[in-house]
């Protein structure tokens, strides 16, 4: 209790020592002024940014390499939340943990739910069901799909727009650039997973994360080692037995792992079925500039071949 006095106290001084929201626009970058927009997760930030030009800089909270699921924030970040104008979250419960922290943050958001408003998908027949209790059945990993990005892109664009009306040209047509970019994005992933005959197109995960880009490209999810639309579970030896009877039984080639999570359950499992464990999906978090996935579009094209040429 103490702790969060102090830090609501922290919180305070630190708003009224640099009161973001009447700065006066200074000259030079980023022209839309001073408005401080934090986006959750790197994808989103960098989504964000591209609608955003030059008019604004983006910053993401959770850092590169750290698993959304099981990320708790700092005192460090709720200041950084507190002195921020626009949140940018995914929703449909991916952020647990948000609405607690803008509460105790104070300050008054414009909090833009990027997958507001979107339905979740259902397991499809032969998909080891769900067992989820803690998300109410929501699958929040609409991203892996780049046409529910489209309707990120909206969402986030009608919330830039509330927050400087001034850039509404800018977000606007910046928007319709990038959505662009996604249908191409979405036919050379459509192309490419062309090479695998639709038999094949079989997958097994870490965690149930790749149903959307499954359903949107005609691939079944045979089954994921940690049966929940998060990773903060465990399987049971039971699940384990069936999931490893399951792919013998369809003959999947590799177990995907996102990078970040514990490998030796999925190299267990390999061992027991005699398939591979494909470790480089890049779902949760982007790379530095200098790695696989340094924005939305390549991480999509890095974990689009990683699944073709894992399953050839
Ligand atoms: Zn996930």
């Amino acid at each position: 209790m103490k702790k969060v006095i102090i830090l609501i106290l922290f919180t305070v001084i630190l708003l009224s020592a640099c009161n973001p929201r009447n700065a006066s626009s200074a000259t030079g970058t980023p022209t839309g002024g001073t408005i401080k927009v934090l986006a959750v997760e790197s994808f989103l930030a960098d989504i964000t940014q591209n609608l955003a030009g030059n008019r604004l800089k983006i910053e993401s909270l959770i850092p590169l390499n750290v698993d959304p699921h099981s990320f708790e924030p700092t005192p460090a970040d709720v200041v950084k939340i507190a002195n921020s104008r626009v949140i940018i979250a995914n929703g449909a419960g991916f952020e647990s943990w948000l609405d607690k922290t803008l509460v105790n943050a104070g300050g008054k958001y414009i909090l833009i739910q990027a997958a507001k408003d979107l339905k979740s998908r259902q397991p499809l027949p032969g998909e080891i069901g769900n067992t989820d209790s803690a998300s109410q059945g929501i699958d929040p990993h609409f991203w892996l799909d780049p046409q529910m990005v489209v309707h990120y892109v909206e969402t986030i664009r009608d919330g830039l727009i509330e927050a400087d009306l001034a850039g509404k040209e800018a977000y606007t047509q910046n928007a319709q650039d990038y959505i662009q970019q996604l249908n191409a994005l979405d036919q050379w992933i459509t192309q490419q997973v062309s090479q695998i005959p639709p038999e094949q197109r079989l997958l097994v995960t870490n965690h149930e994360s790749f149903g959307y880009f499954a359903d949107r490209y005609g691939f079944k999810i045979v089954g994921t080692i940690i049966p929940s639309f998060s990773t903060g579970a465990s399987p049971s030896a039971q699940q384990l037995t069936s999931l490893v009877d399951h792919i013998k039984a369809t003959k999947v080639k590799a177990i995907f792992l996102e990078t970040g999570t514990n490998p030796n359950l999925a190299q267990q499992i390999a061992q027991e079925t005699g398939i591979k464990v494909v470790t480089e999906l890049y779902s949760h978090s982007l790379t530095s500039a200098n790695g696989p996935a340094p924005n939305y579009i390549t991480m999509m094209k890095t974990n689009t071949s990683a699944i073709v040429n894992g399953l050839k």
